[in-house]
């Protein structure tokens, strides 16, 4: 990664103006660099959605999310085929409400001096042979030429930004939620997580964002399979759906480079654009964030400290999903078995977002985690199912 420091002062240009976005514009303009935000849509009304991240959001600088949180999270209970574990957090996990996020960090950039330019959607870039590129942008029907010598890819899952500047497509999986009213045996401080490996490698939630309601959820490998399982949940449960979302999310497979040349221009990529997605969860806010730190600390000092402990982190997650992927439901019951009081207390002490340290201290705490973890990883799917 170069990182070049342009003495020229000329405005880092960062298309699409959500989350990641935003927040590099912000930490940019706050560094004393002139910031301009392409974003596409015409105008400033992101959709409302529930979103679970944890304490980690927190300490990120200035705090971006710190007046979206609607809710606490203190206690996790997994579930699997009639077995149970509850695990207690010490500190909270947050609930946060996405389209206030956006609006407080939209606030934050444009009092740093960020220049946002709603309904710019960006078509292509090219090299200009001048030493910089050119972005073609479609603005009310017309279509107009922007110059740029640093440009921040922050324009999601199929960034046009990086299929410009010759990064592969993303590998991409379905998340499918229902908005419902909470069931009256789940706290509004509990997240309750079902494990059907059946129906998906991945895992069903139901996160509260009040006393009322939460959001149900699953991540599939099939959009409409994903749809109809969410369905028959619903209804096995008897929740009625007040709405349904659905997006696909990038699947991080491996770590994405998250700069370029094009030309003689640095091109970088920050969120889901870069697949800065824990691939554990598909939580990609705080990642994301981070992704966006280290692209602007990259751009304003050279510095890849940041992206390079994202990278440990989302590598992390990429280990423990291939474990996941081959979890059979015997597995899970095993899983929730040997949780031991050490593996409680592991789980409620370090957060999602340090996959690392949580894995080294879970295996200490119970050294049948590694035989669990090594038989899904080495040996053959149709191993037999004991430690
Ligand atoms: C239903 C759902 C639930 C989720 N739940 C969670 C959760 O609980 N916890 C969690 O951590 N994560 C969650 N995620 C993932 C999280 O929302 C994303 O990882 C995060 O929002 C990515 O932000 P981003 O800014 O990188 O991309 P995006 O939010 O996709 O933003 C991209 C922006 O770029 C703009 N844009 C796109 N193309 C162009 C263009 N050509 N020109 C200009 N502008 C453009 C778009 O309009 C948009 O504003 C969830 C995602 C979904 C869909």
């Amino acid at each position: 990664m170069s990182g070049t420091l342009r003495a020229s002062g000329a405005p880092v240009t960062v298309v699409g103006g959500s989350a990641t976005g935003l927040y590099t514009a912000t930490l940019l303009a706050e560094g004393g660099r002139a910031v301009r935000v392409l974003e596409g849509s015409e105008k400033y009304a992101p959709e409302a959605r529930t979103l679970i991240v944890t304490r980690r959001m927190k300490d990120l600088p200035g705090g971006p999310g710190d007046q979206s949180i609607v809710n606490v999270i203190n206690r996790f209970e997994l579930m699997t085929d009639g077995r149970a574990a509850t695990i207690e957090l010490d500190e909270p996990d947050l609930v946060i409400e996405r389209s206030t996020l956006l609006h407080g960090l939209a606030e934050r950039a444009t009092a740093a001096g960020v220049d946002v330019q709603m309904g710019s959607r960006v078509q292509t870039l090219r090299a200009n042979g001048t030493g910089g590129v050119t972005l073609t942008v479609g603005d009310n029907g017309a279509t107009r030429e922007v110059l740029a010598n640093t440009v921040v890819g922050a324009d999601g899952t199929f960034s046009r930004v990086a299929k410009a500047a010759g990064w592969p497509a993303l590998h991409t999986v379905p998340l499918v939620q229902a908005i419902v009213r909470l069931p009256d045996d789940l706290p509004a401080d509990t997240t309750r997580v079902w494990f059907h490996p059946e129906d998906t490698p991945y895992f069903y939630w139901l996160i509260p964002e009040s006393t009322e309601r939460g959001a149900l959820g699953l991540i599939g490998e099939d959009g409409h399979a994903a749809r109809r399982c969410l369905e028959r949940f619903l209804e096995r449960h008897q929740l009625e759906p007040i709405e349904f979302q659905a997006a696909r999310i990038p699947c991080y497979r491996h770590w994405v480079p998250p700069q370029r040349r094009l030309g003689d221009t640095d091109i970088y990529l920050v969120g889901d654009a870069a697949a800065q997605v824990k691939v554990t969860t598909v939580g990609g806010i705080v990642t994301g964030f981070r992704g966006a730190l280290g692209v602007a600390e990259s751009i304003l000092h050279g510095r890849t400290t940041a992206l390079r402990q994202l990278k440990h982190e989302l590598d992390w997650h990429r280990l423990v999903r291939r474990s996941l992927e081959r979890f059979r439901q015997s597995d899970y019951e095993l899983l929730l078995d040997v949780l031991n009081p050490g593996t409680h207390g592991v789980l409620g002490t370090l957060t999602r977002d340090e996959a690392g340290r949580i894995l080294t201290r879970l295996c200490l705490a119970q050294p049948r985690l590694i035989l669990l973890a090594l038989r899904t990883l080495v040996l053959p799917p149709d191993r037999p199912s004991t430690v």
